[in-house]
């Protein structure tokens, strides 16, 4: 499956693509405004993927820094989708096949666990941190 690196514009587009806000539709299982665990019994034909914000260049590691002007923290609901920041430096990005709803998705790797997370990616809660990156 080809993966390629989507730019800001490119996520924003898809991001606004998305406009049956609240409407029903299979996807509507998935309540993350926040960053949540993504649920065991997830039907993952649901999803498809579209893209990556991050190449990964493997000699190159992305920040870990998060970005949290007005002091939300890492799982808020209104924490910003800051695309040079920790964990959106890393994401992939689905869409829901049915609505187009779209989502961010990375693997939290812990000391003793790793975890799939998933966040609704919120166009209105997208900011452009790249170029403050060293990357
Ligand atoms: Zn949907």
């Amino acid at each position: 499956m080809s993966m390629p690196t989507l730019n800001t514009t490119q996520i924003v587009a898809v991001a606004s693509q998305y406009t049956l806000v609240g409407a029903s539709c299979a996807c509507s299982a998935l309540k993350c405004a926040g960053w949540e665990s993504l649920p065991a019994t997830f039907d993952a034909s649901l999803l498809r993927l579209v893209g990556r914000t991050n190449d990964l260049d493997p000699y190159d590691e992305p920040t870990l820094e998060e970005h949290h002007p007005q002091g939300t923290r890492y799982d808020a609901a209104d924490a910003p989708i800051a695309l040079g920041h920790f964990p959106y430096n890393r994401c992939e990005i689905w869409q829901c096949v049915r609505c187009t709803r779209p989502f961010l998705r990375y693997t939290e790797y812990g000391g003793y666990y790793i975890d799939q997370r998933i966040r609704e990616l919120n166009a209105a809660l997208l900011i452009d941190t790249i170029a403050t990156q060293n990357r």
